[in-house]
């Protein structure tokens, strides 16, 4: 049919790269763009030491070059963003689809030096990039149930929670502590979770922002705390049968957008402070894990190893059957912060 081969032309898997600009912190600094863009490929250049002898020390610079389906370049704005990543998954979410759209990169870190709170290292773009696509995205969903699939009685409901520290909390409902269950149809449950339905922008609007503020209401300051979870928000489609409202909706697709929590988290071993070690290790485990449910997805892999992690298990639904995966790689320009540069875009490398 015409609605399956729509949903066919849709890679199974996308790796989009965004670069952002060189903002005045970095400039101040007076550190380097190191990163050359093309339309799906770029360069980074690496400078590097040589030490030749105890007193000589040269400085060489080390290319690496990676290709993926696109790169977006600091002048890319979100809307362009939208279009090269979610807007091609929304139709096919009315075609029994189910879609993950994350960002991933390294976070911004606070650091407390003395009395001082300052950022070690800044953050690469992932809730720059994020926030405003579950917006967009459900501005052209609703444009085409109310034009396109008019009186077909779909319904639009929208949910938003997050994992920290491998528990999962409830952004909509005061930070409410859920659970997770599985149906044995591969349906994944989450307990207690509100579900929101929506009919207009704007409402979902003011819940997004509702949601994004608890998120971030933590105990040590803002992003602080932002930085170590996995916030996902999640739009889905369903419908009753027959188009018939009395009769209770069932799920027809689902659009999830998760803000990854930094990928350096994991790796950052100076903290000596036990509780962000397990933080750490538990972020490392979800990022693991999803890298390697997407390339089992990928190969068409029979077994997909979700039970890795959290993240992994409450997306358990979207790995399986028809599903799409978009991961927006988010990378800073500047040579401070060449290295998790490297690891983001080896990340991303290994998913492709
Ligand atoms: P992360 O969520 O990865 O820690 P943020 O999204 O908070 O990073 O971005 C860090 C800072 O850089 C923010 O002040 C944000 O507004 C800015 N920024 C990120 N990406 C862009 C971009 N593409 N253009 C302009 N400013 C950006
Ligand atoms: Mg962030």
């Amino acid at each position: 049919s015409v609605d399956k081969e729509k949903s066919n032309s849709v890679a199974k898997i996308k790796v989009v790269v965004r670069k952002r600009p060189l903002n005045k912190k970095e400039l101040a600094k007076s550190e380097e763009d190191i990163i050359d863009t093309h339309s799906n490929s770029l360069t980074v250049h690496e400078t590097k030491l040589k030490v030749s002898s105890i007193v000589d020390l040269t400085q060489y610079v080390e290319k690496h070059e990676f290709v993926f389906d696109a790169v977006l370049n600091e002048e890319v704005t979100n809307d362009e963003v939208y279009h090269e990543t979610v807007e091609p998954i929304v139709p096919i979410i009315f075609q029994r689809t189910k879609a993950t759209c994350f960002a991933y990169g390294q976070t911004v870190i606070y650091k407390i030096s003395l009395i001082v709170l300052f950022s070690a290292f800044l953050g690469s773009g992932k809730t720059y990039t994020m926030k405003p696509l579950p917006l967009k995205a459900s501005r052209d969903i609703l444009r085409l149930m109310y034009h396109t699939y008019r009186n077909q009685g779909f319904q639009l409901f929208v949910s938003f929670f997050e994992i920290y520290g491998g528990k999962l909390f409830d952004l909509l409902n005061d930070r409410k502590k859920l659970c997770m269950r599985e149906d044995g149809k591969q349906q994944v449950c989450i307990v207690g979770l509100q579900e929101y339905r929506v009919a207009d922008v704007e409402t979902i609007k003011e819940l997004i922002e509702k949601g994004s503020s608890t998120r971030s209401t933590g105990t040590t300051g803002a992003n602080e705390e932002s930085s170590r979870s996995h916030a996902i928000l999640q739009l889905a489609i369903k419908r009753s049968a027959d188009g018939n409202e009395s009769k209770p909706p069932r799920l027809v697709g689902k659009l999830s957008f998760i803000d990854l929590a930094g990928s350096e988290r994991g790796a950052d071993t100076t903290d000596n402070d036990k509780q962000t070690r397990i933080e750490g290790a538990e972020i490392n485990k979800s990022l693991l894990a999803l890298k390697e449910c997407i390339r089992a997805l990928d190969n068409d892999q029979g077994h997909i190893p979700f039970r890795g992690s959290k993240l992994t298990e409450v997306l358990r639904d979207s790995f399986v059957g028809n599903s799409r995966t978009v991961m927006i790689s988010c990378i800073s320009p500047s040579s401070g912060s060449c290295e998790h540069t490297l690891n983001t875009l080896r990340y991303a490398d290994r998913v492709k």
